[in-house]
């Protein structure tokens, strides 16, 4: 008897779309001061009550002018000094004002000249360049207006973001709490960095790698640690790790050799929705879900390959959307660029490739020779992933898709 066709793989496209479906804010929010908000996710619109410029100023250091009053050869007085903070009184007919760059501009001038601009000549100054109204004076409002929204719903709150809100005058920032992450890493030939290494053993790199990813995608993470390749082990780590995070990322054990617990060990805790993917590295990608033992609902699950190349990429494709759904950021597109490719690449997968890239000097893309999933050290050596579509000739020349690592953390 036949067996039943496999359905296709899923392609890196629709595994992203099925992943987003999933990927619903766990979050709740809390008031954090602003310094400690760096990193978290805005919780709510925050809108501003002042305006910024609280009135117009000037964006110099100068005169402050009547338009109507400026005559060439003519030197008109200097009525006042007005610095930043002090405000002046308004200005007489016929006479200028000194001013600094983020003084209120007084009553009745109309623009603001550069001090480069004039000539002080005694009690007076010459004014070299005629103005025009508006000239070098910030409008009211024209950074933040009152009631209007300054910062929005969603937004990853980065150094200039807390500078935002700190001009609207807020010291406390409603953000969500951060998204628990725990992981482990299973294989009995691992070993950690600091122990001796055993013959066929191998040191444990997923672990360096996928923390600091995690960290980096602004998550909380529970490292724990190395499991060994049993069914009881797996399941029992799968339990733990449930309880208390909203997301559980493995490496390893997730192909279909004996030695492979996680796809069982998921069934087994909880549903397995997805498995497998037509990409390069990174084909035996897993997503699914553990149910938390005597209280209500999952933790997500998603298993990496042990390869950790493979880990690494399927953690930046897959696992950065994906967190960003969990943590109520905002949808940000991934940025990629279209670059020359300066090699050939004669003989594609069928899967969706990721290779191993860097720019050179001249603005095309050099690739790294090894291509193995297992080499990390392309990884290290490359600036970004060139994705190349399934069965992508390419020769040296050809345009191809750059996406750099730097837009992974946008
Ligand atoms: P697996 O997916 O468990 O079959 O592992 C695939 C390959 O990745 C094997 O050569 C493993 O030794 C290697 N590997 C698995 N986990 C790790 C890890 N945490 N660090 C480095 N290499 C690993
Ligand atoms: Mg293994």
């Amino acid at each position: 008897m036949n067996s039943p066709a496999k359905p296709p793989m899923k392609t890196t496209q629709e595994t992203l779309a099925f992943l987003m479906e999933h990927a619903k804010r766990c979050a709740s929010s809390q008031q954090l001061p602003t310094q400690q908000a760096l990193g978290h996710i805005l919780a709510e619109d925050l809108v501003s009550a002042v305006n910024v410029p609280t009135q117009d100023n000037s964006q110099m250091d100068g005169y402050a002018v009547r338009v109507a009053d400026v005559q060439d050869e003519l030197i008109l007085p200097i009525s006042q000094r007005i610095p930043a903070g002090h405000p002046g009184h308004p200005l007489a007919i016929g006479t200028v004002a000194r001013i600094f760059t983020g003084a209120v501009i007084p009553e009745g001038a109309d623009a603001v000249v550069m001090q480069e601009d004039c000539e002080v000549m005694g009690e007076g100054v010459r004014i070299k360049v005629k103005p025009k109204v508006g000239d070098y004076i910030r409008r009211q409002g024209e950074d933040l207006q009152i009631d209007r929204i300054a910062l929005q719903s969603g937004t990853r709150l980065d150094a200039q973001h807390l500078g935002v809100a700190a001009a609207m005058g807020l010291t406390h920032l409603p953000v969500f709490r951060k998204v628990r992450v725990a992981a482990f890493f299973t294989g009995d030939e691992l070993v950690m960095p600091g122990q001796s290494l055993q013959p066929g053993g191998i040191y444990n790199s997923n672990r360096d790698t996928l923390l600091a990813l995690i960290r980096s995608f602004g998550c909380e993470v529970t490292d724990l640690g190395i499991v060994p390749d049993s069914l009881e082990a797996t399941r029992q780590t799968l339990r733990q790790a449930a309880q208390d995070h909203d997301l559980i990322v493995t490496s390893g054990g997730v192909s279909v050799g004996e030695e492979d617990h996680i796809k069982p060990a998921v069934e087994a805790e909880g549903q397995l929705n997805l498995w497998q993917i037509a990409m390069k590295p990174g084909k035996p990608f897993a997503f699914g879900q553990v149910q938390r033992r005597g209280q209500d609902g999952h933790a997500w699950f998603m298993g990496l390959p042990g390869n950790p190349v493979a880990s690494f990429v399927t953690f930046l494709i897959f696992a950065r959307p994906f967190i960003h759904g969990l943590q109520g950021r905002t949808p940000t597109p991934l940025r990629s660029y279209v670059l020359r490719a300066d090699f050939d690449w004669p003989r594609p997968d069928r899967r969706n490739e990721f290779l191993r890239v860097k720019v050179n000097e001249q603005g095309g893309l050099d690739l790294f020779p090894n291509q193995s999933s297992g080499v990390l050290t392309g990884a290290a050596w490359a600036d970004g992933l060139l994705d190349n579509p399934p069965e992508q000739v390419i020769q040296r020349g050809d345009m191809v898709k750059y996406i750099p690592y730097s837009s992974f953390f946008n």
